[in-house]
């Protein structure tokens, strides 16, 4: 039996972002320094070099997704492509409507920017989501109006893994002419997607929900049936199609092209292989007692698990292991804040529980080990913040 050392704090929030992948820093540190060219540069070997290196990553991004390397726009992350596809839509299709469709639980990206739009007019329809954190078809179909000019559904959700009937969506979309966007950052390399037959027009990923760098990502775009038209938000020199000005950042550029090659060949094994660590973590954890996964165990991403622990508040239970275990609470950005998750609540937990789940996402460098002793220190705390909290409450009730 091969027995690792295991490294403290365990990193288990890789849906918040992941380890940079040694062999992507690696294709990623000549761009710094010895091809430090700008990729627009026309009239030398710097400028050769670096749009070589960047006409490469688009085709292994394009790769990924079943894209052609033409509608891969460079973008800083999928904050910007949610932004960059929302905005541009409602602009370029302002003489269609102004109606958006959206749902309750996307990423705070999709729905500031769905607010900011309704400030400057535009409508918005927020869809409720089902128990199982899943959408309706029948709903989003129903809420289609003749000025409805984009939807927009996330392919993961980030504080579930929940997985939304994209394609589904897409069909539905197509049937009534209108544009689908999905933010694909929490499942883009994780799980296949191919753009030559899914019915999605436009799409967001990340470098760093990848295993590349932070402050890289891509929007894809379509180019046929339909062409898609997008306005840009950053003008300048007319890069990426005129969709999006300013030089590419190509270090980056070169690390998310390098990340989306290693997740096509090893998706298929790992995939598996997180399935059957994120299941026994699950067995485990459920073993505490009253506790419950929340969304979906079906439709879901296989290394995804997110769980209420009744009775146990999250901020105590991750104090209570704080020097072993990194993990977060269900609300991702706002764990800071007492705030209960909006994505919990809207799957129709009350504040209560959703106060009292947290969120575990694996990842490639997840060992069976770490994952063991993940199981051991949760449940001890679990049992540690119940035990506490039932003494408060017989003094409370008691007096002693
Ligand atoms: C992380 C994440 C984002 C933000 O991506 P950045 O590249 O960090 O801007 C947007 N949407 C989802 C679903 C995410 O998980």
């Amino acid at each position: 039996m091969t027995r690792t050392i295991l490294k403290f704090p365990i990193y288990l929030d890789n849906n918040a972002t992941t380890c940079c992948d040694e062999r992507v820093l690696d294709a990623m540190v000549p761009f710094f320094s010895v091809h430090y060219g700008n990729a627009a540069s026309r009239t030398h070997l710097f400028g050769w070099q670096a749009e070589e290196a960047v006409e490469l990553a688009r085709e292994q991004i394009a790769a990924l997704i079943g894209a052609d390397s033409k509608e891969i726009i460079f973008t800083s992350g999928a904050t910007e492509g949610d932004n960059l596809a929302i905005k541009g839509v409602c602009e370029s299709y302002a003489s269609k409507g102004n109606h958006i469709i959206t749902v309750s639980t996307e990423h705070k990206a999709v729905l500031d920017t769905c607010k900011h739009l309704e400030k400057k007019g535009a409508r918005v329809t927020y869809l409720p989501v089902q128990t199982d954190g899943t959408i309706s078809p029948e709903k989003l179909e129903a809420a289609i109006t003749p000025d409805t000019v984009l939807i927009v559904v996330m392919y993961a959700n980030n504080e579930t893994g929940v997985v939304q009937p994209v394609n589904q969506i897409g069909r539905i979309a197509r049937r009534h002419q209108v544009l689908l966007f999905t933010d694909a950052a929490q499942a883009c390399g994780k799980t296949p997607i191919n753009l030559a037959n899914d019915p999605i027009d436009i799409l967001a990923l990340s470098a760093h929900k990848i295993y590349g760098p932070k402050g890289v990502g891509a929007l894809y775009v379509r180019r046929r049936d339909p062409r898609v038209r997008l306005a840009s938000q950053m003008d300048g020199g007319g890069h990426e199609r005129g969709m999006r000005s300013g030089t590419l950042n190509v270090p980056g550029i070169v690390g998310l092209g390098k990340a989306c090659e290693i997740c096509r060949q090893d998706m298929q094994t790992e995939s598996k292989r997180l399935a059957a660590l994120r299941d026994k973590l699950e067995t485990g954890l459920l073993s505490v007692g009253d506790s419950m996964v929340n969304g979906s165990r079906e439709k879901r991403m296989q290394h995804v698990t997110n769980i209420s622990f009744a009775g146990a508040d999250a901020g105590a239970l991750m104090t209570a292991c704080h020097q072993t275990l990194a993990v977060s609470s269900g609300s991702a950005c706002t764990s800071a804040s007492i705030e209960p998750s909006y994505v919990l609540k809207a799957l129709g937990l009350d504040d209560s529980l959703a106060h009292s789940s947290l969120r575990f996402a694996l990842g490639r460098f997840t060992t069976e080990e770490e994952i063991d002793f993940a199981i051991i220190e949760i449940k001890r705390a679990v049992e540690a913040v119940r035990g506490a909290n039932a003494i408060i409450n017989r003094i409370k009730s008691t007096g002693v």
